[in-house]
């Protein structure tokens, strides 16, 4: 008899499982419903994909892009499993072939769409074929509340009724305890055994800059460390989708835009570039980033401040599936802080929403400004203890605090001699003397005009944003921003609280070198590299897949560092299961021997 460990070894090339893969797959081939909530790269794929290939009859797995559909059934394809998709972007001639297969008994994965799988014709159909299990991927689609939304899948709890033994795993990497509630209650999962896994994503390198030309700061990142590495730049409008875009491409990087805005057309082409080519940078807004599963996204760069910790999560953590290192960059000002602000209370939002919008970014900026384990600092928002990574900027380079105690005076008191009625770029040139503009010019006869000129105009504004992310200060409304106090103020300006802060200038620190995103080769190492490299790219054309599906980078390095000599070596290679093996084995024994 098979077992799940057989197939985790023979057909995926594992060796263990992962986390609570084991429990999940164990317990849907007993035949329970289970919900599963795990981060992005935690392995969900597995935990429906073995119960697949254990029960008898097909599986359904439900799938919102078409897209995703398309490469998970490459990859299984690829590992000798027998999957296939019905969407829309087949031809009636191909999903009957499919239909055909499902009715022989050929397949044993079967992806569809929500609509498609809620026809009424289909569900009979189904009704007609034994069943292994439902999976609905990205279950977080039924939240209303998320920009992932889909009607259809609300309906889904309709399974439960027409198919009451067939088991069904919904599977999700949104954390919050709203939408699991959701999910239970739209699935009609209420019943089923929670799998909560850990939030923690130990391989991602977490990094905050201050914001200071962020197209050339961009650059620098990806000319300095990820050169012909796939990445992921999220922005925070269409407009700067394509500034950044158009700058990418002039300075010799293969950058792709993808936001709303294009026609459909062309973002289903940019997301299949990126997702089947290694090394595309992926400039978008946050329409991109659901189920893509692609494991060899080396880093994420925000430009400008998310809007939550929440899409900061989800959005950074694409980075990094394949469990190497990746790097989760982030680079804001204070002027983003404002956008956001603005956009929130602009927004039809009601009074509350708004308030908890403001709420979340508020914790976002404590993210940004804090001093200890940024890994930690975001888990603890999600509910949950880590210990300090060792991986983040503040864990790598601790920053210095220094007393800032009479500067923050300064600016506290220029702040409340002028009524609190000023933004953050009049009080500073009020701090540093400079009457130029009216608004300034006004408040000349101040006993504070000027008395802040040991900070530059840089210095202030990181003041002010460690102020503004630890409350001691609150951003008034646009279009001026007027800075407030708030009450604890006073005990700062009588000199009853010391103030302490991060260094104000971000020193361009060693840390970067230390992310090891780059696996360091030796003369010989990076000339296999580099001939392996060639060979999946070509067998990946050849067979229509994305590269990944041939092999990942991390069974590359391995195949390059163990040198396996044979067929029996080759199988102790991670992601070298025996499909691999009888397709591959001996044209990688040769191009991993062959003379120079
Ligand atoms: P998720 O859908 O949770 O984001 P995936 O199912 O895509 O994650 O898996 C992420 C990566 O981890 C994939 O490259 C997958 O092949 C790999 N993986 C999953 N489970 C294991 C395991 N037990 N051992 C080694 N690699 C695994
Ligand atoms: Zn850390």
């Amino acid at each position: 008899m098979t077992t799940a460990s057989d197939i985790l070894h023979h057909v995926f090339g594992y060796t263990a499982f992962r986390g609570d893969q084991e429990a999940i797959v164990n317990h849907l081939v007993n035949g329970g419903d289970a919900l599963v909530v795990m981060p992005t790269g935690g392995g969900k794929s597995l935990c429906f994909q073995i119960p697949a290939l254990l029960r008898d009859g097909i599986a359904i797995v439900v799938s919102p892009l078409i897209a995703l559909m398309q490469n998970q059934v490459a990859t299984l394809t690829e590992l000798g499993v027998a999957a296939a998709y019905l969407n829309s972007a087949q031809t009636p001639e191909q999903a009957r072939e499919v239909a055909k297969a499902m009715q022989r008994g050929e397949l044993k994965l079967v992806y569809v769409a929500p609509e498609r799988l809620l026809q009424p014709r289909f569900l009979a159909f189904l009704a007609s074929l034994p069943l292994a299990l439902f999976a609905i991927d990205e279950a977080h689609c039924v939240s209303q509340w998320g920009h992932d939304f889909r009607p259809e899948y609300r309906q889904l709890g309709v399974l439960a009724q027409h198919f009451p033994t067939v088991p069904r795993i919904a599977l999700t990497a949104t954390a919050d305890a709203q939408t699991r509630q959701e999910i239970q209650h739209h699935l009609e999962l209420e019943q089923a055994q929670l799998f909560l896994s850990s939030f923690a994503r130990p391989n991602l390198h977490y990094r905050v800059v201050q914001k200071n030309q962020a197209k050339q700061q961009l650059l620098a990142l990806i000319q300095n460390h990820y050169r012909e590495q796939s990445g992921i730049v999220y922005c925070a409008s269409r407009k700067r989708v394509e500034d950044i875009t158009a700058w990418l491409v002039e300075q010799g990087i293969l950058a792709l835009p993808y936001h709303a805005g294009l026609p459909h057309a062309m973002r289903e082409q940019h997301q299949q570039q990126f997702l089947r080519d290694d090394g595309v940078v992926m400039v978008a807004t946050v329409a991109f980033g659901m189920g893509i599963d692609k494991p060899d996204v080396r880093f994420v760069a925000h430009v400008d401040l998310p809007r939550s910790p929440e899409s900061f999560y989800q959005e950074s953590g694409r980075a990094g599936r394949d469990g190497l290192p990746a790097l989760s960059w982030l680079c804001y000002g204070l002027s983003d802080v404002m956008q956001i602000q603005f956009m929130v209370t602009q927004s039809a939002l009601s009074p509350d929403r708004q308030q908890v919008e403001l709420n979340k970014l508020q914790a976002m900026l404590a993210y940004c400004e804090t001093n200890t384990c940024r890994h930690q600092q975001l888990l603890a928002h999600f509910g949950e203890t880590v210990a300090p990574c060792g991986k983040c900027d503040n864990c790598c380079q601790p920053p210095a605090l220094f007393d800032a105690t009479v500067p923050v005076q300064k600016l506290l008191s220029c702040l409340y001699r002028t009524n609190q009625q000023l933004g953050a770029a009049q009080i500073i040139d009020i701090l540093l003397g400079k009457a130029e503009h009216n608004d300034t010019a006004a408040w000349r006869h101040l006993s504070t005009f000027g008395i802040g000129q040991e900070l530059t105009q840089r210095g202030w504004r990181a003041v002010i944003r460690q102020l503004l992310a630890r409350g001691l200060l609150k951003l008034g409304d646009a279009p001026r921003h007027a800075l407030l106090l708030s009450p604890e103020c006073r005990s700062i300006l009588k000199g009853e609280q010391p103030v302490w802060l991060r260094p104000l200038e971000s020193k361009n620190n060693k840390w970067i070198a230390q992310t090891g995103e780059r696996w360091l080769r030796t003369e010989r190492q990076e000339r296999l590299w580099q001939r392996l490299r060639r060979w999946r790219k070509e067998v990946a054309e050849a067979h229509n897949v994305p590269a990944y599906a041939i092999f990942l980078d991390r069974t590359l390095r391995e195949l390059i560092e163990k040198l396996p000599e044979n067929a029996t070596e080759l199988r102790h290679i991670t992601g070298v299961g025996e499909s691999k093996v009888a397709r591959y084995g001996q044209q990688l024994l040769n191009l991993l021997h062959q003379a120079e």
